[in-house]
């Protein structure tokens, strides 16, 4: 297993919709170790594969921070089937290094994905698994948490991206 490098905002491939998985094979068993490996490495909940600057409609996440086995997911061609409520809470992503911001997110969502089998499964999610699961499905569509902000908190985190740039803390 390797830990990959993170690509940051804006980087082409976290802003493109990811290509569907058709071949459920050695190559993507080992892009879903590498992702989960690279994931703990950054301390982070969730991760897609635009991240790595692989652009596949793959995700994993495990809101335990590895503490709890039945928490980390690979999802494979993701699709939100069901989202209701909603929740309002702090998010951040590993591609934003620094940038916390308030998003509104559904409190209930379920997941339609395949694993790395090709299998398909449903997650039933609330709460900060269902934050995540949103956050990591829109990745994989070419949607960033940049686009999930109000206009005013996004002209924030833009002003501030572009101060990081400037002093080159963001790379
Ligand atoms: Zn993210």
């Amino acid at each position: 297993m390797s830990v990959l490098k993170i690509v940051r905002y804006p980087e082409p491939v976290l802003l493109a919709v990811g290509k569907p998985v058709l071949d459920f094979d050695a190559q993507l068993k080992t892009l879903v170790e590498d992702m989960f490996e690279t994931m703990y490495a950054a301390k982070g909940v969730g991760l897609a594969a635009p991240q790595v600057a692989v652009s596949s409609r793959v995700f994993v996440m495990d809101c335990s921070g590895g503490e709890d086995e039945t928490q980390k997911i690979a999802a494979v061609n993701p699709e939100i089937i069901m989202q209701e409520g909603e929740q309002i809470g702090d998010e951040g992503c590993l591609s934003f290094p620094g940038i916390y911001q308030q998003i509104q997110r559904n409190m209930k969502a379920i997941v339609r994905a395949q694993d790395v089998d090709g299998n398909w499964f449903e997650l039933d999610a609330t709460e900060l698994t269902a934050r995540c699961a949103l956050h990591e499905t829109d990745h994989c569509d070419g949607v960033v948490f940049l686009d999930r902000m109000t206009i005013l908190k996004r002209e924030m985190a833009k002003r501030k991206i572009k101060q990081l740039q400037k002093t080159g803390e963001w790379k």
